[in-house]
């Protein structure tokens, strides 16, 4: 039997001793926390509740099925059926693993949600066509999408064009990449302007302050390079608010068990059946469509938790047993002295 039992992570293993998921061995110590789609409830257990032997049992059953046996179940159970097979199981496991789950722990309450809003953010930049790794890109386009865990749906979005200082002609390179065109950054506002509108209207949000947030981005790049080097050329602080975020691109691949090169976009996207809708790099259409990714992993039972940190200008790597917290409010990170 044991040979086709899995953790509940999705590996074939002995149920009893492995728990371990791809970014990090799971700490069997109090700082562990809820895995993705688990209640924090049973996160507290050391999985030998009968419930983990279920699941182990419906995973390695989940396994043997074909492609059409999946998308068959899928559909009696009123699922999604698209996407590739890998996904079609994970979202039969997720459901399972979350019924099961929700059915032990019926009495001891809700919610595997930790974050009430995610917030998704594609930077656009000044480029040149093969940028050196050192080229000073300037922010040109600052989007916002914001996601309800709740209802699982887009409630906001936020976009503003923003003047690049150093350079302010942008490149025709640039302009072809992102179809920003010079009349919209000549008639933007500087970036830290652009930055107290944001500030704004995330505290117009109650986020940070009534409701739990976090920011989600496609790579790291976003905030450890792009916003990084933009408020050192703007001389202001870091913003703590952003110091921390989930890249999406690593939740995915942990999440649906695939490698780090199948986690571009667009992969994304057509792994999970959908088309990507808009422009190719306009920030607010990628942040739309990354938006839609974070949407059908939240809807697979994925719980999204911040995974990347930006410490001292360095990125770091959160690992998954790391206390679960949301982004402080929002603030405005004042001028480097
Ligand atoms: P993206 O989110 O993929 O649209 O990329 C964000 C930013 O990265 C762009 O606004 C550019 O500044 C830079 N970038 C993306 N792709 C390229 C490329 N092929 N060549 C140079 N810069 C790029
Ligand atoms: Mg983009």
């Amino acid at each position: 039997m044991e040979e086709h039992m899995e953790n509940i992570d999705g590996k074939e293993v002995n149920v009893k001793t492995a728990n371990g998921d791809d970014d990090e061995q799971m700490k069997p110590s109090t700082t562990m926390c809820p895995k993705e789609g688990e209640t924090p409830q049973a996160s507290n257990s050391d999985f030998s509740h009968p419930v983990y032997k279920e699941i182990a049992l419906a995973n390695g059953h989940i396994n043997r099925m074909s492609k059409e046996e999946l998308r068959l179940k899928l559909s009696q159970l009123k699922l999604d059926t698209r996407g590739v097979k890998d996904v079609m199981k994970k979202r039969l496991k997720s459901h399972y693993k979350k019924q099961k789950l929700t059915q032990s722990a019926a009495d001891s309450g809700p919610a595997d949600l930790f974050y009430d809003y995610i917030c998704v953010v594609d930077f656009e930049a000044t480029c040149e066509e093969d940028n050196p790794p050192d080229f000073l890109h300037e922010i040109i386009e600052f989007p916002m999408v914001l996601i309800s865990t709740h209802t699982l749906e887009i409630v906001g979005t936020f976009q503003e064009y923003v003047k690049p200082e150093l350079y302010p002609t942008l490149s025709d390179f640039c302009v072809k990449l992102t179809g920003i065109t010079q009349d919209k950054v000549d008639a933007a506002k500087p970036f830290p302007a652009v930055l107290k509108r944001v500030v704004k209207w995330l505290e117009e949000r109650e986020l940070g302050t009534k409701y739990k947030y976090t920011f989600l981005t496609d790579g790291a790049w976003d905030m450890s390079k792009f916003l990084n080097i933009q408020c050192r050329i703007s001389q202001i602080r870091y913003p703590r608010f952003a110091r921390k975020w989930i890249n999406i691109r690593k939740s995915y691949g942990n999440f649906y068990k695939v490698p780090r090169t199948q986690t571009k976009l667009s992969t994304m996207l057509d792994k999970l059946g959908l088309q990507y809708e808009g422009r190719p790099h306009s920030g607010l259409d990628d942040s739309r469509n990354i938006a839609r990714v974070a949407l059908r992993m939240l809807q697979d039972g994925c719980q999204l938790r911040v995974n990347e940190h930006l410490h001292d200008g360095q990125l770091v790597s959160v690992p998954s047993w790391a206390p679960m917290d949301g982004a402080p409010p929002p603030r405005w990170p004042g001028t480097r002295k």
